[in-house]
């Protein structure tokens, strides 16, 4: 197939050069002169504008940093210039309303579209191991499917246009707000003179257990190898984690959903990044419990 690919940074480059591994032909574009000089090294074709890189595809991928810019893109430089042929897919982070929005706007001018963000973070997007999870008609999800499931592990339909977004936040809220109480579990066990070896032994098989603790343990050399291990660095960034919860706190905000944990998370987060760590894993808010 031909895709035209947009937005080429820590996430879409490897997602770009994971569509070539699998045959297909990537016009690549970006602002950024670094990430199509890595694209071209990976073996996209770089392309100067949008609008010439949507020309003739079968399918647009974008992988963009937030809602204002998915919208701009796609109003402004994809739809009406790529052929209405051609399947659209945003796998960037954004709110429910914005996907909604550019998906009507998409319909409207007789394409398909899916929000179809991801969970995993770079090093999946490298691997080929994402997981995403998709919002559109069954028609479009069947399309984009194949697409899809040569940047993942699991492609899974979440429901109509905005449910792929809808899911996302929902699962990082549980995500923002289980790493704190997992970092708070494990600081407590400490001041209270548990062995931390021990006490992750006991809880990861008890109802205390959660992917924060087992896949991702705040607790340098406990459990398995993590960004704790490497005094917080890589991994899932905070500011990223502040960024989804932001969305999960507006998408609450707009349909009346309590959510007092999450709440809670992201002014936790919104304190650790505005004292600086949020290029720090968000993990490391161990640190300040
Ligand atoms: P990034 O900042 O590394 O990449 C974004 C890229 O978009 C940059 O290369 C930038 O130059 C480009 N860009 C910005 N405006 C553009 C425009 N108008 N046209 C073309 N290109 C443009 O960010 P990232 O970490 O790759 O994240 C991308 C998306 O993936 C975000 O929505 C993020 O929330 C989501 N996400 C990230 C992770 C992660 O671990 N990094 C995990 C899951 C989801």
């Amino acid at each position: 197939m031909k895709i035209a690919f947009i937005g080429l940074g820590n996430m879409g480059g490897g997602m770009a050069a994971n569509l070539v591994k699998a045959g297909h032909e990537v016009r690549a574009f970006d602002l950024s002169a670094e990430a199509t000089s890595r694209a071209q090294g990976n073996g996209c074709s770089v392309i100067l504008t949008v609008r010439e890189a949507v020309q003739g595809v079968d399918a647009v991928v974008s992988m963009l940093p937030n809602g204002a810019i998915v919208e701009s893109v796609y109003t402004t430089d994809v739809i009406g210039h790529a052929f209405t042929t051609a399947l659209l897919l945003d796998c960037s982070t954004i709110d429910v309303a914005t996907a909604r929005k550019v998906e009507d706007a998409a319909r409207a001018a007789g394409y398909e579209m899916v929000d179809a963000p991801v969970s995993g973070g770079i090093a999946a997007a490298n691997d080929g191991t994402l997981t995403f999870m998709v919002g559109g008609s069954d028609a479009a999800f069947a399309k984009a499917e194949p697409i899809l499931a040569a940047m993942g592990k699991a492609v899974i339909h979440a429901g109509d246009s905005g449910a792929g977004q809808a899911a996302k936040i929902c699962n990082n809220m549980i995500l923002g707000a289980t790493m704190i109480a997992t970092c708070e579990a494990f600081a407590m066990a400490q001041k209270l003179g548990l062995n931390l070896q021990t006490f992750y032994d006991i809880s990861s098989k008890a109802s205390g257990q959660s992917w924060s603790m087992t896949s991702y343990c705040p607790v340098p050399g406990v459990g398995p190898q993590s960004p704790a291990d490497n005094d917080y660095q890589g991994g899932f960034a905070a500011a990223l984690m502040l960024k989804d919860l932001k969305l999960a706190m507006e998408a609450a905000a707009s349909v009346g959903a309590k959510t007092p944990m999450g709440q809670r998370a992201e002014e936790l987060y919104a304190a650790f990044t505005a004292a600086g760590s949020g290029g720090s894993d968000f993990s490391g808010i161990i640190k300040t419990l």
